[in-house]
């Protein structure tokens, strides 16, 4: 409004000057560099109005929307009842909670649960970037969270809401410890004020503002900021468990017709240390290739591909010629009948259809979501990842260079059994172990079951070249297909031979 008065009165001053027989030229330019510094401080957020900013964003979104994370809905919630009673809270002369800290792997919902806290309490939501407030102008940044706080204070009244929640993304680029960025006052400065603000929120104000802050780098905080009586909720958002990755997937699916063969369990099971947002993205890309099929639902089918998607990549238009193929598929073949034969019903398919950096792959299905190995799983665990090179050399007589992350994965695991104090060695101290102790400890477990995987594959050999072969022709088998072939060569072997 103000802005459209001092307009139409600039103009009118114009016209009539020049009705006089002025030359209004030079004023023109000098007013149009003085709009043009307004717009310009305007952006930088040093002109910042309050009624108006890109901060504040609609709420409609509930606790209900957010799929799993039961513990940290509990404790935002439990920490949010003290924002919703604060005149209780006034009159049991307890300090008002000022910050709550998110911290968790990204995509976990941490931005979800703010908007989430903002429609519990009735408050206004205004979301911002610890990126936003960095600058390499000095005191803009301050600026910035001076004026993010004000609107905040000022949003909250016009709208007649109980507070605000002011909710800082990424805040470890703004929050990092003081002095880590030597030679740049900027990020110390915009912390100071940060911290300033905090410690001006009161309870008995009209407009109640709380701060939430999310990271995945809790380490790189300054501890002013995680000082009681600033940030003193920590409330951590971790990656989801299984029955959590299933009602995500639910939650995602609302709005999209699922064919009958669909099983969300199962999809859950299979996306073991998937996000939310790898979760969401799974059930985007399910529809998406239903839509490319021009199919009118979506299909197990569609789902098997699109956790593939997210977990590899697109899939490459890179063709390998005959050998290299035939190699691709013994080598995943040697994965998979390995994999199947330490767990019955553990391949979920293998495919030599190139994605990402694969040039081919064996899917398997976890057991369930795991979070502690004993020796024999992870002894496991290298009998597969080594299957592939060992089968290389018993069908194709040498190995290729296909194998190098396998093994790196192999060395890994067998690490974890020396440090964890499984090996033969008992319990050793890795900081003070000689290296050359530790590589002969890694590579006597990995050889001993190099030994043991060729022993396996040996007995296997014709169900090895017959999905090998198999591949090359189909690209894709499943994992009902190859158990199918592995009890059918088992029956073949037990039966006696007709004279
Ligand atoms: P970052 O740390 O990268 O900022 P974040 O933890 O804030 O990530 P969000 O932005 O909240 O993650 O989530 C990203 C997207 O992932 C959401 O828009 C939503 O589609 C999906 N998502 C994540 N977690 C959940 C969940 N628990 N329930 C439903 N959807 C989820």
């Amino acid at each position: 409004m103000i802005k459209e008065v001092c307009l139409g009165t600039s103009l009118a001053v114009l016209i009539f000057l020049t009705i006089l027989g002025y030359n209004v030229v030079p004023l023109l330019l000098l007013g149009g560099l003085g709009v043009f510094l307004f717009l310009m401080l305007d952006r930088k957020g040093l002109g910042a109005s309050s009624g108006s900013n890109s901060y504040a964003q609609p709420v409609n979104f509930t606790f209900d929307d957010i799929g799993g994370q039961a513990p940290a809905k509990q404790e935002l919630k439990e920490a949010l009842d003290f924002v919703l009673h604060a005149p209780k809270i006034i009159e049991m002369g307890i300090r008002p909670l000022k910050g709550i800290l998110l911290t968790g792997p990204p995509g976990t919902g941490k931005t979800l649960l703010a908007k989430a806290a903002a429609a519990y309490t009735n408050s206004v939501f205004l979301a911002a970037s610890g990126s936003e407030f960095i600058e390499v102008y000095a005191g803009v940044g301050a600026q910035r969270v001076r004026q993010l706080f004000k609107t905040a204070r000022e949003r909250a009244v016009r709208e007649k809401k109980g507070g605000a929640i002011i909710f800082i993304d990424e805040i470890e680029v703004l929050g990092t410890k003081r002095g880590t960025n030597a030679g740049h006052m900027e990020y110390d400065q915009t912390l100071n004020q940060l911290l300033v603000e905090m410690d001006g929120l009161r309870s008995n104000e009209r407009a109640r503002l709380l701060v939430i802050g999310a990271t995945n780098r809790e380490d790189m905080l300054d501890s002013a900021l995680l000082r009681p009586g600033r940030f003193d909720r920590v409330v951590s958002v971790d990656l989801p468990d299984k029955a959590a990755r299933c009602s995500i997937l639910r939650l995602h699916c609302r709005n999209k017709p699922l064919g009958e063969d669909v099983d969300l369990d199962q999809v859950a099971r299979e996306s073991f240390g998937f996000s939310g947002a790898h979760l969401e993205s799974v059930t985007n890309e399910a529809a998406i290739l239903a839509l490319r099929e021009e199919q009118p639902t979506i299909s197990n089918r569609h789902f098997k591909e699109a956790v593939d998607k997210v977990m590899m990549g697109e899939k490459l238009d890179r063709k390998p010629n005959q050998d290299e193929l035939y190699r691709i598929a013994v080598h995943e073949s040697g994965h998979a009948v390995i994999s199947e034969l330490l767990r019955p019903g553990s391949v979920s398919h293998l495919t030599v259809a190139n994605r990402g950096r694969a040039l081919g792959y064996m899917r398997q299905i976890p057991e369930d979501d795991r979070y502690l190995y004993t020796k024999e799983s992870l002894v496991k665990q290298i009998r597969v990842y080594l299957a592939g090179a060992v089968s290389e050399s018993i069908i194709l007589g040498a190995r290729s260079t296909g194998a190098t992350s396998d093994f790196n994965q192999a060395v890994q695991a067998a690490r974890q059994i020396v440090t964890a104090g499984l090996s033969p060695l008992g319990i050793v101290c890795e900081e003070i172990m000689s290296k050359d102790m530790l590589h002969q400890a890694i590579q006597e477990i990995v050889q001993q079951q190099e030994k043991e995987v060729a022993g396996m594959l040996d007995g296997h050999l014709d169900t090895l070249k017959e999905i090998s072969s198999l591949l090359v022709e189909q690209e894709y088998i499943s994992g009902t297909t190859l158990q199918e072939r592995i009890e059918q060569a088992k029956l073949e072997k037990q039966a006696p031979l007709e004279v």
